[in-house]
């Protein structure tokens, strides 16, 4: 049993696990680059997929993205409300 272990099972590719890591956060605002250092996400171990706190992402909206329809921004990381994608 791995109940001991932190995080989650991947739910892209079900094997690995994704682990509290810290990692650079990227994305597209207003036709700019935003990089953020040192942002703690889950991250597989197998896969490399990356998931972000969705308390970060909410921040981020709030803060960063206010005055833009959501509609209109894509964001360039994964997140939860887009968990489909292939790979190879
Ligand atoms: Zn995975």
């Amino acid at each position: 049993m791995t109940a001991k272990a932190p995080g989650y099972a991947c739910p892209r590719c079900t094997v690995g696990r994704c682990t509290p890591q810290r990692t650079t956060f990227c994305d597209m605002v207003h036709d700019q680059l935003l990089s953020i250092p040192n942002v703690l996400a889950h991250i597989c171990d197998v896969c490399n997929f990356v998931e972000f706190d969705q308390e970060l992402l909410d921040t981020l909206w709030e803060n960063l993205y206010s005055g833009t329809p959501r509609e209109e921004l894509v964001p360039a990381v994964s997140s939860k409300r887009s968990p489909t994608f292939g790979e190879g």
